[in-house]
Formats: structure tokens, sequence, C-alpha cells
């Protein structure tokens, strides 16, 4: 088959013929369609990322065809259409039996790193973490779906319990997983300020339907929040920046307000008073992309039309190396996918 390979770490992707792999016992074979390319792949490529060693095939956010299923697989078959999520997760321990995944308590690594991943035309995937998808989702828009949407989605709906009628601000939300962040909070019926640097960012921020858009570089947006809510302060934030960002969140949040972290930069250190987080009810909280049950949730809202994947560009697996670059100068806005 073919796939695009790192050989070193820094050096550039090369395309070149490998074995298909086989599907282990509990494993499926699946023929990538899709996968969907972002930062942490320049990351893994550039060797920043623990434990991933090389020759390694990136890729973790695939969508494809089921082309064979290993050994007690009973419930894929040949065929079928499938997405994945992006986690290796021991699924016996208390935190995966209770559909909390993503926190793991033997958690193993991500497709793309501690296996062969999708930029080529077969992975490997545990056959636990499909998730079926319908004739009418295209691939390019599924493969996109466990990270950009499913990463915001459960943030808003398990961590931060957003409600209809609350204003919550999205930093970082000119980016693959904000613009579509943007979506999700005007589904749940919730005012959305966008908060991002540079004219392009906010007007895809905009684009997507932000209420108030807002170029951080230009404007303290903790002021334009306390103005955009008479004072009071925004019930939410979705912190998709962190470092950065957070000082300012954390002015423009208002009584009983929550902050969910799912985007940092490094270890981005914060503090925040004590009297402040009790004088105000304030939550802080982490999230962690998404659980399988969510996933599936989250493909049923994209097929009914309510989220619509943002999609800005997709290359063949020749140009991967080619995209990367682009990526690393910042050419790309949104999410761009290798069709294969
Ligand atoms: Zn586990």
């Amino acid at each position: 088959m073919k796939a695009s390979v790192i050989e070193q770490f820094g050096g550039s992707l090369i395309l070149k013929d490998v074995p298909v792999p086989e599907p282990k016992p509990g494993e499926v074979l699946m023929r990538v369609r899709a996968c969907a390319v972002d930062q942490f792949d320049l990351r893994i490529r550039d060797g920043k990322v623990p434990h991933a060693k090389v020759p390694l095939i990136l890729g973790h956010e695939v969508a494809g065809e089921v082309a064979a299923v290993g050994a007690g697989v009973m419930d894929w078959k040949i065929g079928q259409r499938v997405t994945s999520t992006l986690y290796l997760t021991c699924g016996k321990c208390r935190k995966c039996q209770t559909g909390r995944e993503t926190i793991c308590e033997n958690f193993i690594g991500y497709l793309g790193i501690q296996t062969p991943g999708g930029y080529a035309e077969y992975t490997v995937v545990p056959a636990v973490n499909l998730v079926a998808l319908p004739e009418t989702l295209s691939f390019t828009d599924a493969s996109v779906i466990a990270n950009a949407i499913g990463t915001p989605y459960h943030a808003f709906t398990k961590r931060m319990r957003l409600q209809a009628g609350e204003r919550v601000i999205i930093t970082g939300a000119g980016g693959g997983v904000g613009m579509h962040a943007i979506q999700l909070a005007r589904m749940m019926g919730a005012f959305v300020m966008a908060v991002d640097i540079g004219q392009a960012k906010v007007d895809a921020a905009r684009a997507q339907g932000a209420d108030v858009a807002v170029d951080a570089a230009q404007t303290d947006f903790a002021e334009a929040a306390r103005e955009w809510t008479n004072g009071e302060g925004v019930e939410a934030v979705l912190e998709l920046v962190c470092g950065a960002t957070i000082p300012t969140s954390l002015k423009a949040l208002g009584k009983g307000g929550r902050i969910v972290i799912v985007g940092h930069h490094g270890g981005s250190p914060f503090t925040v008073e004590g009297s402040q987080m009790v004088a105000n009810e304030w939550e802080i909280l982490g999230s962690r992309n998404v659980s399988k049950r969510e996933l599936a949730e989250v493909v049923a809202l994209v097929s009914a039309g309510r989220v619509r994947p943002v999609v800005t560009g997709t290359y063949p697996l020749e140009e991967a190396e080619t995209l990367l670059k682009r990526i690393d100068h910042r050419e790309v806005i949104g999410r761009v996918v290798l069709e294969i």
C-alpha cells in the first residue's frame, strides 16, 4: 500500500510502498478514505511528542471502510463505513467502563503515534474505537468530526454544561476546533464572543455565526466582554489557547462562571485568587477530546445538518508533506483533509 512515512524526526514525509498491516484480535483493518491533518501532526513529525518512534505513519483523524476484521470482532462487517475515536485505551478500567475513556487509567496513546496512522491506504484501529457513518456523510467531512467537532461537543455538554441564553467566550475561535465550537454553542442556544488574533481568523469566526468577534491584538477582550454583558461578565469561557489568554478570560468571567480548558500551549500555568473563586463560585475545569458514545452523538448531529464540518481544503496523499509545510507557515485556516 501507499503510505506517507516519517523516517527521521524533523525530516520530510516520504511516500513509500509498505506492507498492508494485519489486524490482530479485536482490531479492524480500515481502508482509509480521508484523514484530517492538524498542528499536532507537525509536532509529532518534529519529534516534540513523547513516546513517538520512527519510522512512523501519521494520522489520527480517520474515516473509511472496514476492509478486514481480526479474530473475535463480531460487530463490524467488511464494507461498513466508519470513523474512529483518537485514543488507545484499556477498555477495562473504571473510567473506560463508565464512558470516560479519554481519561483511561491505563492510557495507551494515540492512533498515528503508538500505531501506524491514516496517512496511508490502510490502517489498523481497535474495533472498540469505531463509530458507524451514515451513507449521507462524506468521508472527508466525517474525518474532522472526532477531533474538531467532538472535542468542543464534550467540553460544552459534559464539562461546561452550557445552557441556552448563556454568553460564552471562545478563545482561539478562528482555528479548526474554534470554528466548530462556535457552531455548537449557537446550536445550543448560547451567545458567542469569538476571540482570536488577526483579521483573517476573526472573519473566519464571524462567518461561523459568532455574535461578536474580537481581535485580541487590537482590543482587550475582557473589556469587550464586560461591555457586551452590561458589566456582568460572561457565564462561560472555552479556552482553546490558555497560556496567553487565561488572565484576560478570568477578568471577563461573571459570577457563577465556568472556564473549560481544552487547548493549551505547554504547561500554561496561571494564578487565580481563592477568594475570587469563592466569592463568585467559579469553576475551572479541564476537558479532553470525546468519548465514543459522544462521537456517535456528534455523527448524528452532523448527518442531520445541525453542525456543518468546515473543510477548507482537500489534498491527495502525495501532497501530505506540502500540506504540513503550509500548516507550519500558518497558511491554512480551518481544517484540511487528505483524500486517499
Ligand atoms: Zn481504561
